[in-house]
C-alpha cells in the first residue's frame, strides 16, 4: 500500500495562564503533526516533540524518500530516513521528525490490519496503565506555594496515585515546596520531582539528600545531559531512584546512558526518540540492562495514545506474578490543541488508563479545529515545551 501524501501541520495556542520551569517561561504551545495519507485514502497521524519549525522542515526534507513506498514497511521506511540524517543530526529534531513520520505508519498500519498497535507491537501485555499527573509548573502568583498544594489535591482528588513536580529554583525554595505537597497529599500518593537539568552534581546531591525523607518515588533529569558522571555519581549516592532521557535520542542515546549507569529509569520520548519503532528497540535494550520504561510524554493525544500503546505492550523488570500497574506521563496543564484539536479513544477514569481496541492508535484530528488552530507561517523554529 503505498504513500501518497504526506502533510506536516502546525498548531500554536496562546496559553490562558503562562508558566515556567526551571529553563524558561512558556505563554504559547507549537506542535507539529503530521497525516500520512496512502493511496487509497487510508491515513494515520504522528507528532514530533520539539521545535515544530524544525521538525516540519524535516518531515518535508524525507517525504521525497517516502512517497510511493509501501507504508507496511516501516522499518524499511524508518531505516531509510535514519541513513538520510546520520552525516548531519544523528540525534535531535531531525530524530523527531523520524518519530512524527514513523507513528503515523503504525496508526496507519493498525487501519489496515484492523488493529490496535499495541497488539501489532506484540500484544496487550498491561491491559490498564496508572499514568502519574505531571503539573505542579511554576506561576507567578503571590502565593506559589498555595497554588501548588492546591493543585496537588485536585490530582489526588481525581484518583491519581502519582504526581510529579518541577523543583529547580533552588536547593531550599524546592524543600520548601516538596515538604508542602507531601504533607497536602499524605504518604500513599507518590511523588516525583524533576529538575530539568537544573542542578549540577553537588547541588542535585544536596537537594536528593535532604527530600529523601520525603519518599520521592524519582529524580527527573537531576543534571545536564552530557553530564554522564554526575548522573552516575549522583545515583550511588542517593536512595533516589534517578530517572532520565528524554533529551536522548534513538537506541545510541539510551546505550550511552546505561553503560555509564546514570538512571534506574528511562524515559524516551516516542515522538523524539525516534517512534515506536525505536522505542521498541530502547525498552529491548533497557532490559538487557535491567532497568525501567517509563516514557517521557507530551502534547496531543496522537503522542498520548502513542504511549498507551507502548506501555500496554511494554515487558515489566523484571517481571512476576503480581507486578505494579505500569505508569506513563500524563500532562494535565492547560493544552487546547490536546484538547480541541485531537480526539482519542483513551478514557482516564479515576486515575486509570485502559488499552484501547479500535485499530490504529485510536486517535484523529478534528478538521476544523486543525484550520483555527493551524499555523501557516513557519519561520519561528525555536519552540519547545519540556515536561
Ligand atoms: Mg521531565
Amino acid at each position: 500500500m503505498k504513500i501518497a501524501k504526506i502533510e506536516p501541520y502546525i498548531i500554536v495556542h496562546k496559553l490562558d495562564t503562562p508558566f515556567y520551569f526551571s529553563q524558561w517561561q512558556y505563554d504559547t504551545r507549537k506542535i507539529c503533526i503530521v497525516k500520512v495519507t496512502l493511496e487509497d485514502g487510508t491515513y494515520g497521524w504522528g507528532e514530533g516533540y520539539g521545535p515544530a519549525g524544525v521538525i516540519k522542515a524535516g518531515i518535508e526534507f524525507f517525504t521525497p524518500f517516502l512517497l510511493g513506498k509501501d507504508a507496511l514497511g516501516h522499518e524499511i521506511l524508518w531505516q531509510e530516513m535514519y541513513r538520510r540524517s546520520l552525516d548531519y543530526a544523528r540525534s535531535g529534531s531531525l530524530q523527531a521528525a523520524i518519530s512524527a513520520v514513523d507513528v503515523a505508519l503504525w496508526d496507519i498500519k493498525g487501519k489496515l490490519l484492523d488493529q490496535p498497535v499495541s497488539v501489532l507491537l506484540g500484544g496487550i501485555k498491561n491491559p490498564i496503565i496508572q499514568p502519574y499527573a505531571t503539573g505542579l509548573y511554576f506561576t507567578r502568583v503571590e502565593n506559589l506555594e498555595d497554588t501548588l498544594v492546591e493543585e496537588a489535591l485536585i490530582y489526588k482528588s481525581q484518583g491519581f496515585k502519582a504526581v510529579k513536580m518541577k523543583v529547580g529554583l533552588g536547593v531550599e525554595e524546592d524543600i520548601k515546596y516538596i515538604s508542602a505537597i507531601r504533607k497536602a497529599i499524605g504518604p500513599d500518593i507518590k511523588l516525583m520531582i524533576d529538575s530539568n537539568h537544573a542542578y549540577n552534581y553537588r547541588e542535585s546531591l544536596k537537594l536528593a539528600q535532604q527530600v529523601e525523607k520525603f519518599d520521592i518515588s524519582w529524580f527527573e533529569e537531576p543534571v545536564s545531559p552530557e553530564d554522564y558522571e554526575g548522573y552516575r555519581r549522583l545515583r550511588e549516592n542517593t536512595t533516589i531512584p534517578i530517572a532520565g532521557g528524554e533529551c536522548e535520542y534513538l537506541k545510541f542515546g539510551f546505550k550511552r546512558l546505561f553503560e555509564n549507569e546514570c538512571v534506574d529509569i528511562a524515559q524516551p520520548d516516542i515522538c523524539a526518540t525516534g517512534g515506536l519503532t525505536e522505542a521498541k528497540r530502547i525498552a529491548t535494550l533497557a532490559q538487557a540492562y535491567s532497568k525501567d520504561v517509563v516514557p517521557h510524554t507530551w502534547g496531543t493525544w496522537i503522542a498520548i495514545n502513542a504511549a498507551v500503546h507502548f506501555v500496554g505492550n511494554l515487558d515489566m523488570n523484571p517481571g512476576r506474578m503480581y507486578c505494579e500497574l505500569p505508569t506513563m506521563e500524563l500532562d494535565r496543564t492547560e493544552n487546547a490543541l490536546r484538547d480541541i484539536v485531537t480526539k482519542s479513544d483513551v478514557n482516564v477514569v479515576n486515575g486509570l488508563i485502559n488499552v484501547p481496541n479500535s485499530p490504529g492508535l485510536g486517535v484523529d484530528v478534528d478538521i476544523d479545529a486543525l484550520e483555527k488552530y493551524r499555523e501557516i507561517k513557519t519561520d519561528d523554529a525555536s519552540f519547545k515545551i519540556r515536561s
